[in-house]
């Protein structure tokens, strides 16, 4: 649904993107996690074209948008909703007239109009504030207007620039699980970037970990987790730098297994825990267990496990 390429934006000394490449599937939910200045925004703006890459390619749903210009980019752009960290909604417009702004630009007749506000007011759970204005609504509630207004122009892919990192959590939740429920009802795509992991976790399919202008690595939540160095499974499972010898093993879909209690049983060795955590990612349990493994055996032991399926790597 969306293919980056060769993505690079310089401003003055400033690299903000080094050669990004990015493939988002349709009906997917893509996170880019990064920290603060690492080129998320600018990589956002990118692919709508907001801003013109210095050089790459960007083609969403089929078309390049990069070689668009005047009325055809504007009409393309019409097909990507974005919402913002700070909502962006115009205060002196109640909620209805924020909603309604979109169409108004689209040329939508005013019967038609008020339809569509009506029906995506409902589809944020909104319709019982269409006529309050934006300064007397909570965080949540201004976001939805955000959502509302981002799809009335039915976008194919969504995009989301930290669009919960202004809300509590509790709120954060419920956003994320309209967003959550706007993509599995009406198949949107959405590109979500972020500074929180939390994020990722509970609503990403896909994830890309930026730095410095730079991909580090992205795929499928479940493949990174599951791939040897994985940056991903470093910085959910934060664990000390490993002891020489010692045994990493990631657990993804295995989680209820008693692996371990087996390796014990069925061969001459002992394991000492040295860490571990369990998360919740993606929808299905993910551990890492940090363990020193003794015994004539444990060459066989640590076969075993990867023959389980599990991820095992022992530091050199
Ligand atoms: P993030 O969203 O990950 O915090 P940004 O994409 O906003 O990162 O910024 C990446 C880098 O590009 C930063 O060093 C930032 O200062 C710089 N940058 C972003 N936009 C501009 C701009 N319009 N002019 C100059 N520098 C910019
Ligand atoms: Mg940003």
């Amino acid at each position: 649904m969306i293919q980056a390429s060769g993505l690079r934006k310089v401003y003055g000394e400033t690299v903000a993107l080094d050669g990004v490449d990015l493939h988002v599937r349709q009906g997917e939910i893509f996170g880019v996690l990064g920290q603060s200045g690492a080129g998320k925004s600018t990589l956002l703006r990118c692919v709508n074209v907001l801003e013109r890459p210095t050089a790459g390619t960007v083609t969403v749903a089929g078309q390049e948008l990069t070689s668009l210009t005047g009325q055809e980019l504007n009409r393309a752009r019409q097909r990507i909703g974005m919402i913002h960290q700070h909502f962006a909604l115009l205060s002196s417009r109640t909620v209805a007239g924020n909603v309604a702004f979109p169409l108004e630009v689209m040329g939508v007749a005013k019967p038609e109009r008020e339809r569509r506000v009506a029906e995506l007011l409902d589809l944020v759970g909104l319709s019982g504030k269409a006529g309050e204005h934006p300064a007397r609504l909570s965080g949540g509630q201004k976001q939805r207007v955000g959502i509302a207004r981002a799809l009335a122009g039915n976008p194919s892919v969504l995009l989301s620039d930290e669009a919960t990192s202004a809300l509590d959590p509790g709120t954060t939740e419920s956003i994320l699980a309209l967003l959550r429920r706007l993509n599995r009802e009406l198949g949107l795509t959405i590109l979500l970037i972020t500074h929180e992991m939390n994020v990722v976790k509970s609503v990403c399919d896909s994830v890309a970990i930026m730095t410095g202008g730079r991909i580090e690595e992205s795929g499928p939540i479940r493949e990174l987790l599951a791939r040897p160095g994985s940056r991903l499974a470093a910085e959910l499972f934060p664990l000390p730098v490993p002891e020489p010898g010692t045994v990493t093993v990631t657990f993804t879909g295995q989680a209820d297994e008693p692996v371990i209690s087996h390796v014990v049983r069925k061969f001459d060795v002992d394991v000492s825990i040295l860490g571990g955590a369990l998360e919740e990612v993606a929808g299905s349990s993910v551990g890492r267990l940090r363990i020193a493994l003794t015994g004539d055996e444990s060459g066989a032991a640590l076969s075993y496990l990867r023959e389980r399926g599990l991820l095992v790597e022992v530091a050199a």
